[in-house]
């Protein structure tokens, strides 16, 4: 049976950036990864990296706009509700943390860990000579309400230390002469980057060539082997692998996983959709998030990407057109030329957030092993915080002081 210091389960941003500072820490390194290395929620997502997000997705407002959203069939917020305990308890502590003071103490933590990551991501793609491109976020609004509440966000993105800009319609057409954009305003959280996530994750694991890093594909971890609050080896089908440390960073799929440790995670998969199209009608120079619509508009380099919609209801990728044509219908709100029936045959990918009730990542040591990290829940952020969770799995597993203070992270939380 070969032997690694670390094996990792689960190769997207989160397994490969835990892998990459392992890997330069001097560890041997085996990420097992179930797919082929060319989908998944790393590659489909916006591709943003947000610190000016740092309001967890459980905050006030979104149990009442959240049931309101549930009686409309292609809304961009919707809860499957089905009879699991997991989802009970899930939805009870995403209730109980739908509040003031869970922003109030969650934001600061967010903003650093989401502030460093930017900074590993500008190194990652300095490296991989990949680009990120540092033009900020701009959340477009077409609802006075709305509006207030981004520039509210806008005051305290500026507390935190982010610089942030309102825009009305005039200015907004100036900053984009060559978009057609009906909207009341924005606000452009300057501090925001975007890349393109398919190419990131294709640059990234050459990366890891140059150190003991091995990545194996079409390998799903599929048990474990373990002894005295220790796991020994992973299962792939007949063959086994074993290793000082484990890491988790299986994604949205993490809590079937844990269950073969006798062990529950609450993560549940929030389903999203991404559009990609080649040659647009016109193709905006920044990156833009369509604000009631909750509709992300990325500019890569040969194609616009749209993306929206949150849909709780468990381990399914199937594409369900009403709720997917909800959200590519909402587009020509604010941009006229993407109207839909540009955009209704183009093929809908469909991919798994990791969500947390809390709207904060799990990552630490996991209590019941000794060698058990877990890394996921990241929700809406994964792309973002994905480098700052590799470094600090790094730092767990080295025995080092973390970069950030992550009490508040622990996986053991809800146990
Ligand atoms: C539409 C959409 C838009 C988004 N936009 C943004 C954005 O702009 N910015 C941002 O920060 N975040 C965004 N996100 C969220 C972000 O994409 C995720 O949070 C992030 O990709 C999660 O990364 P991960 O590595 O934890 O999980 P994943 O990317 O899901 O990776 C987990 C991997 O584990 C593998 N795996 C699972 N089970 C096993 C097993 N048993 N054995 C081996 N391998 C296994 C899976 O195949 C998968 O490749 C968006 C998400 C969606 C859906």
């Amino acid at each position: 049976m070969k032997h690694y210091d670390v094996i990792i389960i689960g190769g997207g941003i989160v397994g490969l950036s835990s892998a990459y500072y392992l890997g330069k820490a001097g560890k041997s390194v085996l990420v097992l990864e179930k797919g082929d290395g060319t989908n998944g929620c790393s590659f489909g997502n916006a591709g943003f990296v947000s610190p000016s997000h740092f309001v967890p997705l459980s905050s006030p407002g979104i149990i009442s706009k959240g049931l309101k959203w549930m009686m409309s069939s292609d809304s961009p917020f919707y809860v499957k509700l089905r009879l699991d305990v997991g989802l009970m308890k899930w939805g009870w502590q995403f209730m109980n943390h739908a509040t003031t003071k869970h922003v109030e103490d969650s934001k600061q933590l967010l903003v650093d860990l989401s502030l460093l990551s930017r900074e590993l991501h500008s190194d990652i793609a300095k490296e991989s000579n990949f680009p990120l491109q540092n033009k900020g976020l701009i959340m477009l609004c077409k609802e006075e309400a709305t509006l207030a509440h981004e520039i509210e966000l806008a005051k305290q993105s500026v507390e935190l230390g982010m610089e942030a800009n309102v825009y009305n319609t005039a200015e907004l057409k100036e900053l984009e002469p060559n978009m057609n954009i009906d909207a009341l305003g924005g606000v452009l959280f300057k501090v925001d980057s975007f890349t393109d996530p398919v190419g990131f994750m294709k640059h990234f694991p050459s990366l890891l060539k140059q150190f003991y890093v091995t990545i194996q594909y079409q390998s799903a971890a599929d048990d474990f082997s373990f002894k005295n609050k220790k796991i020994e080896s992973v299962f792939v089908g007949d063959e086994q692998y074993s290793a000082d440390n484990f890491v988790l960073a299986t994604g949205a799929f993490a809590p079937a996983l844990l269950k073969k440790l006798k062990l529950n995670l609450l993560v549940e998969a929030g389903k999203g959709y991404s559009v990609d199209w080649t040659n647009p009608t016109s193709t905006p120079s920044m990156s833009y998030i369509l604000a009631e619509a909750r509709v992300a508009v990325t500019p890569f380099a040969d194609r616009v990407r749209l993306a929206g919609t949150m849909e709780i209801a468990g381990i399914n990728e199937e594409v369900n057109k009403t709720r997917a044509n909800g959200f590519l219908k909402s587009i020509q709100e604010y941009l006229p030329d993407y109207s839909f029936d540009k955009l209704k045959n183009l093929p809908v990918w469909a991919g798994l957030r990791p969500c947390s009730p809390d709207g904060l990542p799990f990552i630490g040591r996991a209590e019941s092993y000794t060698n058990l990290i877990i890394a996921t829940g990241h929700a809406m952020m994964g792309f973002t915080l994905g480098p700052v969770t590799g470094l600090l799995v790094k730092e767990i597993i080295e025995e080092e002081s973390t970069s950030v203070e992550i009490d508040k992270l622990s996986a053991n939380r809800y146990n």
